[in-house]
């Protein structure tokens, strides 16, 4: 069953609609969410979307509960290859909670919040931007992680990152979500503006194995890595010192140790290397530039390191 979840009047007889598809077998009103498309330059989610509906279509009988799929929650991003809600050039994940009686945007991110209060799982599918490419992760803040982390660790993700509370933004459909008692992960994957179809693959075994665990799907879970985590580890960031052309050495995922080289900014007016990139730290790759421009301060890499001597993992 389709349903538009939120609506607002076009200037020219149009119509904004934030649609929902609700896919419904058994007895069980336990319900997981999959919602995506907040950022319209984030692709990776959609094709996650299309193949968790069809699977589970072809296997309807396995379902025993609700799995509701949100596509586009910014659907007009999507269409105009804008990250941002295009005419207003605002973040739609810097909106929430929304009010119901305030601007359009608003009263749509009100709307949505209520709609997804409630599932018993929430999953926020994001892909980095066209400047960073990611290796499949779950992000979360310490307060959140004690409920949070054991659902994250049943999705098939190879990180999940827990951030220290000082960093969380507070206007976020995760944060809004997460405070009223939604369980929402957030998953970070692969590059904007691509598919990369590895990692959907990936998720998409998670996202099984999720649905076996919250009891909601009677086949069998498929076998799932089980996750770093960076709780007693420190990320090490990776600037650039120049601006240039960065050709990027190492791959992601690799392991390096300090001082080993991941790449050259260039200069392609004089042929020189203007720096001569290295790693700031041990650990290993899970953010890597993939846009090749950069300037003083880019950021080219993340480096999760080695849990630290003395400390438990
Ligand atoms: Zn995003």
């Amino acid at each position: 069953m389709i349903e538009t979840i939120a609506s607002a009047d076009l200037a020219v007889n149009e119509k904004l609609c934030i649609q929902k598809r609700r896919i419904q077998n058994g007895n069980s009103t336990r319900r997981l969410s999959f919602v995506t498309g907040t950022h319209g330059d984030e692709l990776e989610g959609q094709y996650l979307a299309y193949m968790l509906g069809k699977y589970i279509d072809d296997n309807i009988d396995m379902l025993d509960g609700i799995v509701d799929i949100y596509p586009a929650l910014n659907p007009m991003g999507i269409d105009s290859i804008t990250r941002g809600i295009p005419m207003f050039d605002l973040d739609m994940n810097r909106i929430f909670p929304g009010t119901r009686h305030g601007t359009m945007m608003e009263v749509i991110c009100s709307s949505i919040v209520d709609d997804l209060s409630g599932s018993d799982v929430c999953i926020d599918v994001h892909s980095s931007n066209i400047f960073l490419k990611e290796l499949p992760q779950i992000r979360m803040s310490v307060p959140t992680s004690e409920i949070l982390l054991p659902y994250a660790e049943h999705l098939n993700v190879d990180f999940i990152w827990v951030h220290e509370s000082a960093t969380v933004l507070e206007s976020t459909l995760a944060h809004t979500l997460n405070t009223r008692g939604t369980k929402t992960l957030v998953v970070e994957m692969g590059v904007g503006m691509r598919i990369t179809r590895e990692y959907c693959e990936q998720l998409f075994d998670g996202l099984v194995n999720l649905m076996v665990y919250m009891g909601i799907w009677k086949g069998e879970a498929p076998q799932v890595r089980k996750p770093v985590t960076s709780v007693n580890r420190e990320v090490g960031f990776v600037n650039s010192g120049a601006a240039g052309i960065f050709v990027p050495s190492a791959n992601f995922g690799d392991e390096v140790k300090k001082g080993d080289y991941i790449g050259d900014v260039l200069d392609p007016l004089t042929s020189a290397v203007v720096e001569r990139v290295e790693a700031v730290c041990d650990g290993m790759i899970f953010t890597l530039r993939e846009y090749p421009v950069v300037y003083g301060g880019s950021l080219i890499a993340r480096i999760l390191e080695p849990v630290k001597e003395g400390k438990a993992e």
